[in-house]
């Protein structure tokens, strides 16, 4: 299969180090607030990377972090902590905001039907490696203290700006506003950070003699080190991840543990809303929930963020997501057609793959769907391959409902209109509609 790599900026042939342990990190949410369908495009596209691995006969080993610490309000080492935040604006402590949005998380992962990771890793339980990862750095010469902090010396890491790409100079030039004045390069970043005094700051721990928090790139570094180890295969993330966060666990890990971090960086693109950014101040910030409200199920959205390719920018709007419904049901009835007719088809496994192996164009295949013929066990392995659970949210009817069907034609033949349109009813009651068509009647599902 081939996959985009980030290093070379170019489609090129995948090439694992064991295919039986196909090392993958994603850089999962802040849990502080409910994720948001833009934050949800992206594990649906790294889901299908997953699934996509596996039907190629690759055995997955990922790993997603929940961080529950320390992540400042911006890229920057400045500004307030997201789950203090969250926590001051609820009333609750920071560990009871971190447990409920983890709950409320992995309740709208599974609901997506996204594959569970082989690890899912809380930044707080790595605390102790987080401390031997920056005592390390401070051995190796990489890092300086100031008076809020350790921090990592990029002019020490040759390749810092190799891997964005990023004109330091102009960095330097558009930072001088806020520049901290004890960092020594704009590029520099905390790997540890010191409690101010009077700073409110409920997760703190020992180090260096003082009170503090790790600086919110380190548990990724940490985190792949203790349940991979360097290096990774795919690193996955959005396309915000590159010029900082993403470039800092490259410098962290690469300098640490003197090997390459990952072969691989995947890295998808925003959505907008109506044109829009995802914003709080545009209450454009849909959640699930949100979408289940205006009727549509979990699955109508995965299928619209898979009709479209995680490296472009998309638009989300209603108008395309009841698009997207559509095409789910008429899916659905083309499964339920399956049920009622022995279909030959000229659909096999290697072609549904052929689409996505060429760096995840799931569009492709769904426009191959659209236009060809698909038996029952095609669909079963375009469930495997996209996840959208159509057969279990189109299960073949009972006995009971098969019965009803025939009675209501028999009655129609017979000329008893009043029977026949009572059992159309109770069908219907059921979400199945019957089509009469030359060949004898069909049912489809209503919705
Ligand atoms: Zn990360």
């Amino acid at each position: 299969m081939k996959l985009y790599n980030q290093i070379t900026k170019n489609v090129a042939e995948f090439v694992p180090q064991d295919p039986n342990n196909i090392k993958i990190y994603t850089c999962g949410p802040t849990v502080y607030s409910y994720a948001h369908i833009g934050n949800f495009s992206s594990y649906i596209y790294w889901d299908l990377l997953v699934r996509t691995l596996s039907l190629n006969g690759y055995q997955v080993n990922r790993v997603l972090n929940l961080t529950d610490v320390g992540h400042l309000s911006s890229d920057a080492d400045e500004g307030e902590d997201k789950l203090e935040k969250g926590a001051k604006r609820e009333g609750k402590t920071v560990w009871e905001i971190a447990d409920k949005y983890i709950t409320a998380f992995l309740k709208d992962f599974r609901a997506l039907n996204l594959t569970e990771p082989t690890k899912i890793a809380r930044a707080t339980d790595y605390i102790e490696a987080d401390i031997a990862l920056v005592k390390k750095l401070i051995d190796k010469g990489y890092t300086y203290e100031t008076s809020d902090g350790i921090y990592y010396d990029t002019s020490k890491f040759e390749k810092y700006a190799d891997f964005a790409r990023l004109n330091l100079e102009k960095l330097k030039a558009g930072a001088r506003v806020e520049f901290n004045s004890e960092k020594r390069n704009a590029s520099d970043f905390a790997v540890w950070k010191y409690v101010k005094p009077g700073e409110d700051h409920a997760m703190q721990w020992e180090f260096n003699g003082k009170m503090g928090y790790p600086g919110w790139h380190l548990e990724c570094s940490t985190i792949i080190h203790e349940e991979l180890g360097e290096p990774i295969d795919i690193h996955t993330g959005g396309i915000d991840h590159i010029p900082i966060h993403h470039t800092n666990e490259i410098a962290q890990s690469e300098a640490a543990f003197d090997e390459k971090l990952s072969h691989y960086w995947l890295h998808c693109n925003f959505i907008t809303i109506d044109g829009q950014k995802v914003s709080k101040s545009l209450g454009n910030i849909y959640t699930l929930d949100d979408l289940r409200e205006k009727g549509y199920s979990p699955y109508d959205f995965k299928l619209w963020v898979l009709q479209g390719h995680y490296r472009s920018d998309r638009n989300f709007s209603f108008e395309d997501l009841n698009a997207a419904k559509n095409r789910r049901l008429n899916w659905r009835n083309r499964v339920a057609e399956s049920y009622q007719k022995d279909l030959s088809s000229s659909f096999i496994k290697e072609t549904a793959l052929s689409f996505v192996n060429n760096d995840l164009n799931s569009a492709e295949l769904m426009a191959y769907i659209d236009d060809n013929t698909l038996s029952l066990d095609d669909w079963r392995f375009i469930d495997q391959l996209l996840g959208l659970d159509l057969l279990k949210t189109s299960p073949d009817l009972t006995d009971e409902l098969k019965e009803q069907i025939k009675a209501r034609e028999n009655a129609r033949r017979a000329g008893d209109y009043a029977t026949a349109d009572a059992l159309r009813e109770k069908l219907a009651e059921n979400k199945i509609t019957v089509l009469d068509t030359e060949n004898g009647p069909i049912w489809q599902y209503l919705a």
